[in-house]
């Protein structure tokens, strides 16, 4: 079942495409993170969601309804929708919990107290509901918004940036009490933010956005796991890039062979691993054997080595082309500059792409395949 729609969704402002074919469709309880770099065209899509801002072309349903299409455009307040951006307002001259009952208007108005009451317990905010926004810090201050958003339960709850404007600690507690109330009322959830790290935590999928377009879709895991390509893979974390020439189906590199079928000589490839997938080494004795698993060793000097809270950040110059590759270890690890070490790559956790400027094909390489690798011993 499908309770919000976007349906090949164009935006153009001033001659320039904002948003391009943009379709997703969301079901009840599902949330949905829009992710993307600034201007990619993610809010666009969501105030064309919400129905402040209207498509150039496409529609939106819910629950199979158009509520805006080329001859229908219901405004926000029509379409069953529940708003939450990062800059909320509460009325100042309201109570918590009247600013919470305000938007109950379907409800009698004898009943509209006693369910705000109940949405602000959800939030853990039962204790504040008689004092004014002023009287509370912006974490209160955002849980309130959020129970005034989900008070009058919406079918589909649409947030932008909601909770970038919170310390880390209070982030964590608000997404969580926004994450367990959505669920329970099984909104479907479109949320936008720059932030992979809450995309990771918050979604069930993950929408990729870049360009106006979705580049990928998919579960977190998934997503963070399968990039597309190399961007797609940028977007989560630091990457280290190893470039190869393809060979006889092959491209050899300082970490072993890889198998690149599908692709032509001299074609230039990038392997791309991240840091947490380096495998770092005291001595060469210590490196693991050339296997399928890891390849094999290649030397380099370390450059810089910082801890930085749960891991420790290692920078080391290779010997085979200068190049500086970084890995990062659990805890601490801080070997000197200057240090001979041997790295290794977790070949399961590499993707392989050809060079974006030379090709349009995407990676041949199977990632987790272990068939598809070989070592060179
Ligand atoms: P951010 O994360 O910075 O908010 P975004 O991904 O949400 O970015 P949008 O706000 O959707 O991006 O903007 C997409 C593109 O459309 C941008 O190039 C922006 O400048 C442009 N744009 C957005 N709204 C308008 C408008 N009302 N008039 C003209 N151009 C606009």
């Amino acid at each position: 079942m499908t309770r919000l729609s976007l349906d090949s969704l164009r935006k153009t402002f001033g001659g320039t495409d904002a948003v391009r074919d943009v379709s997703i469709d969301i079901a009840p309880g599902e949330v949905v993170c829009l992710l993307g770099p600034s201007g990619c065209g993610k809010s666009t899509t969501l105030r064309i969601a919400a129905g402040v801002e209207r498509q150039t072309a496409g529609r939106v349903l819910i629950d199979g309804e158009a509520v805006s299409d080329e001859t229908r455009h219901d405004p926000p307040e029509k379409r069953s929708i529940g708003l939450m951006f990062q800059d909320f307002a509460l009325f100042p001259h309201l109570r918590v919990v009247d600013n919470v009952a305000f938007g109950l208007t379907a409800l009698p108005r004898g009943e509209r107290r006693g369910v705000a009451a109940a949405y602000l317990a959800r939030v853990d905010m039962s204790g504040h509901a008689d004092k004014y926004p002023h009287e509370l810090s912006g974490g209160e201050q955002q849980r309130v918004a959020l129970a005034r958003a989900l008070a009058p339960r919406p079918q589909v709850m649409l947030m932008d940036e909601p909770f970038s404007g919170l310390d880390n600690r209070l982030r964590d507690e608000v997404r969580d009490a926004a994450l367990s109330v959505l669920k329970a009322e099984g909104s479907a959830v479109l949320l936008v933010t720059h932030d992979p790290e809450e995309a990771l935590r918050m979604a069930d999928r993950i929408a990729l956005m870049r360009g106006g377009r979705i580049e990928q879709v998919g579960a977190p895991y998934h997503i963070y796991n399968n990039p597309k390509d190399r961007a797609a893979a940028a977007f989560f974390s630091d990457l280290n890039v190893i470039h190869g020439v393809v060979r006889s189906r092959q491209t050899d590199t300082p970490f072993g062979l890889f198998l690149t079928p599908g692709l032509v000589d001299d074609a230039d490839v990038e392997i791309v691993v991240r840091p947490q997938h380096l495998r770092i080494d005291l001595d060469e004795g210590r490196a693991p054997e050339s296997t399928a698993r890891t390849g094999v060793a290649a030397p380099g000097t370390v450059v810089r080595a910082r801890f930085m809270g749960s891991e420790s950040l290692i920078e080391v110059g290779m010997e085979h082309d200068g190049s500086i590759l970084r890995a990062t270890v659990p805890g601490v690890f801080t070997p000197e500059r200057g240090r001979r070490v041997w790295l290794s790559l977790r070949r399961e956790a590499c993707h392989l792409f050809p060079c974006a400027a030379q090709s349009k094909v995407r990676s041949p390489y199977v990632h987790g395949d272990e068939a598809a690798i070989r070592d060179t011993a």
